[in-house]
């Protein structure tokens, strides 16, 4: 039971950072590949769209890159 408890705590923690991160990208508009605006957000998930030149394309869940 203790030991189960210490690796459940260690792994969520580790999730949890992980997620912070991940929705950092997921909320902040990203670079543009095609005319370097940071203008793009996201429409779907891995679908992305550059609201300058209004490019769609597919990336990552959460980030272009
Ligand atoms: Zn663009």
């Amino acid at each position: 039971m203790s030991s189960t408890k210490r690796f459940g705590a260690r792994y969520g923690r580790k999730t949890k950072h992980n997620v912070a991160k991940l929705e950092a990208q997921y909320f902040n508009k990203q670079k543009c590949p095609y005319c370097n605006k940071v203008n793009v957000k996201r429409l779907a998930m891995g679908i992305w769209n550059c609201r300058s030149c209004s490019a769609k394309f597919a990336g990552r869940a959460y980030s272009i890159a």
